[in-house]
């Protein structure tokens, strides 16, 4: 419709330059976030199957914007990503959870077998200095290595595997742990799975939710759970919301739960209480 009297051509032309000046916009946003202080880390506990108590937590990063409001990772980590604000903000991120994890410490002493699990993005991945870095931040934070643990994706691990293979080896021998997160959904190949010194395998959420329709996802969980025992890794379960999925999972001898049906990612505050009073699920 020409109710404007411009061409279809104008209209795109002018949507583009929009769309271009909104993500432009975004990164300034984004660039300014860190001084401005803007990010706040939640934590989402890990319980253990076998005990029913929180045995970790993984941190996950909020932008709360003065302007824009509550903007959900998924949607800047990309953008973050793209630009390379990733590393000063992983930086970040890294710190604050080792700090938490470190005054949790020093507070509970049940949280001596606690561990702290951050996620990593592919460009902190591939920063030389990545291993010095956390180090750093290691005694910057005095937080003990055995309480840290790294989440790190299948693509990210598959980009280059002799040097992933040599960078989570100098990660285990400071006595990091590693987990292979959204295990699953990427182009893992096999054959090189046993060779990634990681401790811990997390099932993405895209599988353990769909499994209570009686769907072959049942017995694609089941085997990915097999395969990670045989291989001497731990296993989380991601995403599990109903008592069902906790039920089959623990069936199948998994290791560790995560999801809505425990906790929701929280604020500092409130993942203090919860690890001190509630004791057992
Ligand atoms: P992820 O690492 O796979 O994190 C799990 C996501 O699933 C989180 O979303 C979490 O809130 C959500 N989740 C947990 N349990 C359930 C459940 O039972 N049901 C449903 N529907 N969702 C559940 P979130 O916090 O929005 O993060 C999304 C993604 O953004 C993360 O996926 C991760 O890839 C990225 N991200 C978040 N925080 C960070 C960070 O600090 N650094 C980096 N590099 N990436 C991050
Ligand atoms: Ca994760
Ligand atoms: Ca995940
Ligand atoms: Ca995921």
């Amino acid at each position: 419709a020409k109710v404007s009297g411009k061409s279809q051509h104008q209209v795109f032309a002018t949507k583009m330059h929009e769309q271009a000046l909104k993500r432009l916009q975004l990164e300034a946003d984004l660039n300014q976030a860190i001084a401005n202080e803007e990010f706040e880390l939640y934590y989402q506990p890990i319980i253990s199957f076998t005990t029913g108590k929180i045995t970790g937590f993984e941190a996950l990063v909020r932008w709360i914007s003065p302007t824009r409001g509550f903007i959900s990772p998924g949607d800047f980590i990309p953008v973050a990503e793209e630009t390379g604000l990733i590393v000063p903000m992983g930086k970040w991120i890294l710190e604050t959870a080792c700090r938490q994890m470190q005054s949790w410490r020093s507070q509970f002493p049940e949280a001596e077998q606690v561990t702290m699990s951050v996620n990593l993005s592919s460009r902190q991945f591939s920063q030389a200095d990545l291993v010095a870095q956390i180090q750093e931040t290691l005694i910057v934070t005095e937080l003990d290595p055995a309480n840290l643990k790294l989440e790190i994706t299948e693509s990210m691990v598959m980009d280059d595997v002799e040097n992933t293979i040599i960078l989570l080896n100098e990660l285990k021998e400071l006595n990091i742990k590693i987990s292979l997160d959204d295990f699953g959904t990427g182009f893992s190949s096999f054959s090189y799975l046993h060779r990634f010194p990681t401790d811990t395998l997390k099932i993405d959420r895209s599988f353990v939710s769909n499994m209570s329709q009686g769907s072959k996802n049942i017995e694609i969980v089941n085997t990915i759970v097999i395969l990670a025992h045989k291989l001497g890794m731990d296993v989380i379960a991601e995403g599990i919301e109903t008592v069902e999925e906790k039920e089959i999972l623990a069936g199948f001898n998994c290791e560790y739960a995560q999801g809505y049906f425990f906790a929701k990612p929280l604020k500092q505050d409130d993942a203090t209480e919860l690890f001190v009073n509630k004791a057992q699920w």
